[in-house]
């Protein structure tokens, strides 16, 4: 049923090696699900018998990574492969190698299992299939492969239990539902409207993991909607999705374009996202009487993104980025004497007209901000010129107070 050739050689030959080596081996998690789906994987986890050390030893090209949840990297020189020794998941006496708090959430999770222990510390049944490529048999516990045919999102033992455990499990039943269009069992929806308050209590890190997981994916949109539903989107993100109708419109746009970026094979940062994200925000907290305070707009913008890290760490190269974003839409709003050029110059002069075009999309008002940076970056210098001659009220183009779409400050 899955064809061996869409999976990679490294992962096929890293499974023979074990296998040789006496030890069990398979690919197992999303790479077998998504096989079965006729999805091409995008990457390739082994689970096996051997411990850590022992596959460490087989492969010189590994390490050995995570201390709360220890597993194997190894490498060539254009993959890496990621191998995971069999868990067994049970909370009887060990020697602190699993570790729960309070809530039933897991802190360390590093006591080794059979095969079939392992399965059921696994999240959902289409997550616990585990293919071997060379009898091509699936090893299949907990009814998996009927759950694809019947594109179910089932969960593996109670979800109310496993969703304590681990919070996250309700962000990514709802990431795998839309990705698969299958559908989420009762029992899960309950669990998520019950548990999901938990996932205030996960690392800001892991968080931000998922985070680029749910919106860089290629179905912002459809994940973002679906997180809303479920009372979630909080935990991701700073801004309320009850604020304004204009901060929710500029959520979906931003996330159109992203989704529509990765369509087309563009970059995509997650700096974009966080900046269009927390962008009303920042607005909110730098008005006064329906204009934008200067010094207000600069001092909050560290302040907003401090806050947001409490929610979803955004690593230190994001920053920048996100600032450069805010601050130029200051500048494409000033339009006299040099300023046009030296906006222009700026090296993150794209990313800051993209963002302009977007609160333009967002916004119900009339522009033609938009339409005139279109035309200022096509045009030859005696025409970028006049562009900048023909602009009726210099005085009001002069003047920062006027930034802002008049939506973007009510
Ligand atoms: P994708 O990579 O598309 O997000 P995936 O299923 O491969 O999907 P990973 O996070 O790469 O997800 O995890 C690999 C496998 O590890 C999963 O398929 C699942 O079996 C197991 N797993 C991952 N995270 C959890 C979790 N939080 N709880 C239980 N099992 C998990
Ligand atoms: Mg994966």
């Amino acid at each position: 049923m899955i064809k061996n050739k869409k999976i990679s050689k490294f992962a096929i030959s890293i499974v023979e090696e074990l296998q040789k080596n006496k030890f069990q081996a398979y690919l197992v998690g999303g790479c077998v699900r998504d096989l079965m789906c006729g999805i091409t994987p995008k990457d390739f986890d082994i689970a096996t018998n051997a411990t850590p050390n022992e596959i460490r030893k087989i492969f010189k090209a590994s390490r050995i990574i995570g201390k709360r949840f220890k597993l194997v990297h190894i490498f060539n020189r254009s993959e890496l492969i990621e191998v995971a020794t069999f868990r067994s998941g049970v909370d009887e006496a060990n020697e602190g190698n699993l570790v729960t708090d309070h809530s039933g959430k897991i802190l360390r999770d590093n006591i080794w299992g059979t095969l079939e222990q392992d399965t059921f510390r696994r999240d959902f049944t289409i997550n616990a299939l585990y293919y071997c490529p060379i009898s091509r048999k699936i090893e299949d516990y907990n009814s998996g492969i009927n759950h694809i045919n019947k594109r179910k999102i089932v969960s593996i033992g109670d979800p109310m239990k496993r969703f304590s455990e681990d919070p996250v499990r309700s962000l990514r039943a709802i990431r795998f539902s839309n990705k698969l269009n299958f559908k989420i069992d009762k029992d899960i929806k309950n669990a998520i409207y019950k548990k999901g308050h938990l996932l205030e209590n996960i690392s800001n890190a892991r968080l931000f993991d998922e985070f680029c997981k749910i919106f860089l994916g290629g179905i912002a949109e459809k994940n973002f909607n679906k997180i809303v539903s479920f009372n979630l989107s909080r935990y991701l993100i700073l801004t309320d999705s009850n604020s304004s109708d204009f901060s929710q419109k500029l959520i979906k746009e931003a996330l159109k374009n992203t989704d529509k970026r990765v369509e087309n094979n563009q970059s995509i940062t997650p700096g974009f996202l966080i900046a269009a994200m927390l962008w009303p925000e920042l607005l909110r907290k730098s008005r006064s009487n329906k204009e934008i305070n200067l010094r207000k707009f600069f001092r909050s913008m560290d302040q907003i993104l401090r806050e947001q890290q409490k929610i979803t760490a955004i690593p230190r190269k994001f920053h920048s980025y996100i600032k450069d974003i805010w601050v130029l839409q200051l500048k494409l709003h000033s339009r006299i004497g040099k300023q046009p050029y030296k906006t222009f110059k700026h090296p993150r002069f794209r990313a800051a007209y993209d963002f302009l075009l977007i609160r333009e999309r967002a916004s119900s008002c009339y522009s033609d901000l938009g339409e005139w940076w279109t035309k200022f970056q096509k045009n030859n210098s005696a025409s970028q010129k006049q562009q900048i001659l023909n602009l009726k009220d210099i005085s009001e183009e002069n003047s920062f107070k006027k930034f802002g779409f008049q939506e973007e400050l009510i």
